[in-house]
């Protein structure tokens, strides 16, 4: 069972990385002093006041307080959560994630996750009984058999049938009413999304009289099940909802079959839906692969990327078909690494692979494919279609519009000839174009339409710093966040500390909080700025680190080990020294005003020599 992200696999990630290249593949970034600058993702500006500090491998925006390393900047740019930031960004670099072994409490955790993966075993297999066994199924089977399937490409993708009917899955599979499992079935079922639960507490089958597809995840567990209407309802097409164990903007319908088919998989088609990947299949084409009506992300190429070194995007011809492959071409830019490969083919109006491998064979359809509009040339057809290239001006505004684009490309030869090509299409000189490239605005993709779902691929927005800072500062505050500042940029700091612990017993928060940065260290000697920003990424303590990360400039020029002893014991000693300043105050107090002049000396002494024994700690 997977455990835990192991630490020193972060660590280890987070060395490996650089953050320039991670947030330059997504936000387009300018060189400006030693740092990085950009306009902020994560809030609306106008001018820039995110950047990126590649010696201490951080972000900053002095606009929002978003902060963090490149691990929390995946997160929040696309908007996932800690484990599928490491996961992408570990395949990007070429690694395996290593993970330990699990907590009873996480394992109980997993195991609650895990008793989805049995209900919707058992769904798939009810609903494959029923394509063969319901007096109801004839019209199911007579639609698959119209589409040319032998039972044996049904029985490899699992197809079923869920008959017509509000109950059929509950009965089969939370078995009577009065039985004691009943209630627990119907919870896991819910959770699993295969039943829906009215207002009124009603529960029925989601999938009713339809042909159901079991949706697979790479390592085969059926995690979720597309649906086609067989009679007039709507929608034609149904997913399961988002689940614990479904998330549409990741899955690839068919991914699993094409890894088993047990072909050399050299390349990966992607069309659009559950039966194209099933026709291709039937006619020995079984790597083809479909999002699950999301648009196609760049974690999905990541994932065919990881597979195979070619895509093939198929789409139809009219001007939605075109409108979904540019935006999986905006997708697959960032992605393009020296060795990768991405091609479009268009089909025909009103046809789809399905019709089209089944009129012309298969071998037309791979010659289609081999034959697919390379990368390059798409973006230039596609941008240039409204323009003159005969006149110098037209080629001037394709240049303008393509050199965005050709920006999100990652380094490398790839890149090269694909400006080449811009400068042959165009007659510029490749290295115009390059100087083109600075003066001209970051590519902005189209948001993704909203399409019921959750969006995907948004970073998550900040509201802008307030002007003046609401927290009153205290003495404490003041202290700490400059010792916490420091030890920030200098973590090696923390070795100039003895063994004892000045800040032993100081309930201020802020000063608890530099005592478990200070406990990380001394254990994690190893840690820098970007991990320790990683530490607490995402909570309140995180935000107070990301502020002080952009206070570069408040740090003490040379020195700055012994400075920061100098403040932890300053800070050590700042309860009495308040304690002290309140007993002054009390002397003045009219109370003590009718103490002898010995007893006031005497508590005088007392606090000094107390303050004494402290320092000497
Ligand atoms: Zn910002």
């Amino acid at each position: 069972m997977a455990g835990r992200i192991a630490q020193t696999f972060i660590d280890d990630l987070l060395d490996r990385l650089d953050i320039v290249d991670v947030i330059d593949r997504r936000v387009k970034l300018k060189k400006s002093g030693k740092n990085y600058s950009a306009r902020c993702p994560f809030h609306d500006e106008k001018t820039p006041s995110f950047s990126v500090n590649p010696d201490k491998q951080f972000y900053y925006c002095f606009g929002c307080g978003a902060g963090g390393n490149a691990i929390g900047f995946v997160m929040d740019y696309e908007n996932i959560d800690f484990p599928q930031a490491v996961e992408t960004l570990a395949s990007h670099a070429g690694l395996q994630v290593v993970r330990e072994q699990l907590t009873q409490h996480e394992q109980q955790r997993e195991e609650k996750r895990s008793g989805l993966y049995p209900i919707l075993e058992q769904a798939s297999r009810f609903f494959q009984s029923q394509l063969r066994r319901h007096p109801a199924a004839g019209q199911a089977v007579a639609y698959l058999k119209g589409r040319g399937l032998t039972g044996v490409i049904a029985q490899r993708y699992g197809l079923g049938f869920a008959p017509p009917g509000w109950d059929n899955l509950i009965s089969a599979l939370a078995g009577p009413e009065d039985s004691d499992e009943y209630e627990e079935q119907l919870q896991l079922l819910l959770q699993a999304g295969l039943i829906i639960e009215n207002d009124q507490g009603r529960r029925y089958d989601r999938f009713r009289n339809r042909i159901v597809y079991p949706i697979r995840d790479q390592r085969g567990r059926v995690i979720a099940f597309g649906g086609r209407v067989l009679g007039d309802d709507k929608p034609k097409y149904l997913n399961s909802p988002e689940t614990d164990v479904f998330h549409k903007g990741r899955e690839l319908y068919g991914l699993f079959e094409a890894r088993k088919s047990g072909r050399d998989l050299n390349k990966l088609v992607v069309v659009e839906g559950y039966m194209d990947v099933i026709a291709l299949a039937q006619h020995d084409i079984p790597f083809a692969t479909a999002t699950l009506g999301t648009a196609t992300s760049e974690q999905h190429l990541d994932r065919i990327y990881r597979i195979c070194p070619e895509v093939v995007f198929c789409f139809d011809g009219d001007e939605a078909g075109r409108k979904a492959a540019f935006r999986a071409l905006e997708a697959t830019l960032p992605t393009l690494t020296d060795g990768r490969e991405a091609r479009f083919l268009f089909l025909p109006e009103g046809e789809d692979p399905d019709t089209i491998v089944r009129g012309m064979g298969t071998d037309h359809f791979l010659n289609l494919i081999d034959h697919g509009t390379p990368m390059e040339e798409f973006l230039f057809d596609t941008l240039g279609q409204d323009l003159d290239l005969t006149a110098p001006a037209g080629r001037a505004r394709l240049a303008q519009a393509a050199l965005p684009m050709m920006a999100l490309i990652p380094p490398g030869i790839y890149k090269q000839l694909v400006f080449q090509a811009l400068a042959e299409r165009t007659g510029m000189a490749v290295g115009d174009l390059k100087t083109l490239v600075d003066t001209l605005p970051v590519y902005q993709p189209a948001p993704p339409p909203i399409t019921g779902g959750e969006p995907e691929l948004q970073p998550r927005q900040r509201e802008p710093l307030p002007v003046v800072e609401t927290k009153k500062p205290t003495a404490f505050r003041n202290l700490t966040e400059s010792a916490i500042r420091m030890l920030l940029h200098h973590p090696e700091s923390v070795r100039s500390l003895s063994d004892s612990d000045p800040l032993h017993g100081i309930d201020d928060p802020d000063v608890m909080f530099l005592r478990e940065i200070i406990a990380l260290l001394q254990k994690r000697p190893d840690s820098n700025t970007a991990t320790l920003l990683g530490y607490w990424h995402g909570t309140p303590q995180g935000e107070l680190l990301n502020r002080l990360s952009g206070q570069e400039n408040l740090l003490p020029k040379d020195g700055v080990g012994s400075e920061f002893s100098d403040l932890v014991r300053h800070l050590g000693q700042l309860p009495e020294r308040q304690d002290q300043a309140a007993q002054v105050d009390k002397m003045k107090d009219p109370y003590y005003a009718d103490l002898s002049e010995d007893e006031k000396l005497k508590i005088k002494l007392d606090f000094q020599r107390r303050l004494q024994l402290k320092a000497r700690k």
